[in-house]
């Protein structure tokens, strides 16, 4: 039988569904004799769950984005304004270290 510490190093592995045949018995021993592992599975699904809900990529409606982008411009349900572009570093000067200290 496994302790927590061998346990604790294959619980991601079983959320994920990735262990071998021989990790995923010694595991599921464990867990069977061990509530604080089983809280770690069940906190390691949470987490997956938030994370794998998080970068799903979603786009606003038209109507929202032309709100936002007028609200931003001051143009009320405004078309999409072209954004200029800038040349590399445009606008952007080295901070001089003695400077810095003015901020302090
Ligand atoms: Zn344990």
């Amino acid at each position: 039988m496994i302790h927590c510490r061998a346990a604790e190093e294959l619980i991601t592995g079983y959320v994920d569904g990735e262990l071998t045949a021989d990790e995923l018995a010694a595991i599921d021993e464990h867990l069977a004799g061990c509530p604080a592992c089983r809280e770690r599975v069940v906190h390691e699904r949470q987490t997956k769950e938030l994370v794998g809900g998080s970068h799903r990529e979603e786009s606003a409606p038209e109507r929202l984005r032309r709100r936002i982008i007028g609200a931003i411009f001051g143009k009320p349900d405004a078309a999409a304004p072209s954004v200029p572009k800038l040349a590399p570093n445009a606008g952007i000067k080295p901070i001089k270290p003695e400077s810095t200290s003015i901020c302090l």
